[in-house]
C-alpha cells in the first residue's frame, strides 16, 4: 500500500504521459488507486488529466460516497469501484480513451491474439465489455466479469479500463495495448496479419507465468486464438491460422 502522497504525486506524473500520449482528450480518463482496504483516492471530475496537481485529487469510499477533496469526484469512479471491489488484490485502475484501442471498441471487433508476443505476456487476451452509458451502476457492471481473468478490457463505443499493482502499471498495459493495437491497423492495411503458431504461444504463456505474473486463463484449456479472422485475406478460413496441420504433429485446443 502506497502511502496518500505518493499516490497523489503518481496519479499526476501517470496523467501526464497519458495526456502527452493522446490518450484522454480535453477532460477525458480517469486514474484511481486504493489507499487502504476501503478508501480510493481518484481524480476529480472536469479537469486535464495533463494538468492535475496532488491536492486537486479526491478519496472514495467502496461505497461510492466522497471522503475529501475540494473537487468533486469523477461520475466514472463507479468503475473503478468495482474492480476494487471485485478483485482486493487490485491497487490502481486507469481508464482513458487511447485512439488504437477506442477504435477496436467502436468498430466491435475484438483484439485479435497470437501476434506479438509481448502482447501474449503482458496483457493476454483482452476482453471487450458491452456497451452501457457512462458512469452508472450498470455501466461500472460491465467490466465485473472480467476481473480476475484479464488485465485490461475495452470499452465498447468508449474507450479501455485497465488496472494492476500501481498506477503506474496499470497505465503500462494501456500503452502496451494501444501499441499493439496500432501495429494491428498498420498491418492490417499491409494487407495480412499473420499468427503464431500454437506452440509459441504456449511457449510464451510458460514464460508468463515464471515471470511471475499469473495463469493465462487460456492455459486452462480457453481458446488460444482470439479473432482469428483479423487481418487476413478476404474470404481466407475462420479456422485458427497459427493451429498445427490437421493430423499433424502437436495438439491443437
Ligand atoms: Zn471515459
Amino acid at each position: 500500500m502506497v502511502s496518500d502522497w505518493e499516490a497523489r504525486r503518481e496519479i499526476c506524473e501517470i496523467g501526464q504521459r497519458l495526456y502527452a500520449r493522446g490518450f484522454a482528450a480535453g477532460n477525458d480518463g480517469n486514474l484511481s488507486c486504493r489507499l487502504s482496504g476501503n478508501v480510493v483516492l481518484c481524480t476529480p471530475t472536469l479537469i486535464c488529466k495533463g494538468f492535475m496537481k496532488p491536492d486537486d485529487l479526491c478519496t472514495v469510499g467502496l461505497d461510492g460516497r466522497q471522503l475529501s477533496g475540494r473537487r468533486k469526484q469523477t461520475s466514472e469512479v463507479l468503475l473503478h469501484l468495482e474492480i476494487y471491489k471485485a478483485d482486493p488484490a487490485v491497487q490502481a485502475v486507469v481508464h482513458c480513451h487511447p485512439p488504437h484501442a477506442t477504435a477496436f471498441g467502436v468498430a466491435r471487433v475484438d483484439i485479435p491474439t497470437c501476434i506479438l508476443p509481448e502482447v501474449e505476456v503482458f496483457l493476454g487476451a483482452v476482453p471487450r465489455a458491452q456497451y452501457e452509458t457512462p458512469g452508472g451502476e450498470s455501466f461500472a457492471r460491465t467490466v465485473r466479469p472480467f476481473v480476475g481473468k484479464a488485465n485490461t478490457v475495452v470499452l465498447s463505443n468508449h474507450g479501455t479500463v485497465s488496472w494492476g499493482p500501481s498506477v503506474e502499471r496499470a497505465y503500462w498495459y494501456t500503452e502496451i495495448l494501444d501499441a499493439y493495437c496500432r501495429v494491428l491497423l498498420i498491418a492490417q492495411q499491409i494487407g495480412n496479419v499473420e499468427r503464431l503458431p500454437h506452440a509459441e504461444v504456449r511457449e510464451l504463456l510458460d514464460l508468463k507465468q515464471r515471470f511471475g505474473a499469473g495463469v493465462d486463463p487460456r492455459q486452462a484449456g480457453g481458446e488460444l486464438c482470439v479473432n482469428t479472422s483479423f487481418g487476413r485475406p478476404t474470404g481466407a478460413g475462420a479456422a485458427c491460422p497459427g493451429a498445427p496441420p490437421a493430423g499433424g504433429a502437436g495438439v491443437s485446443p
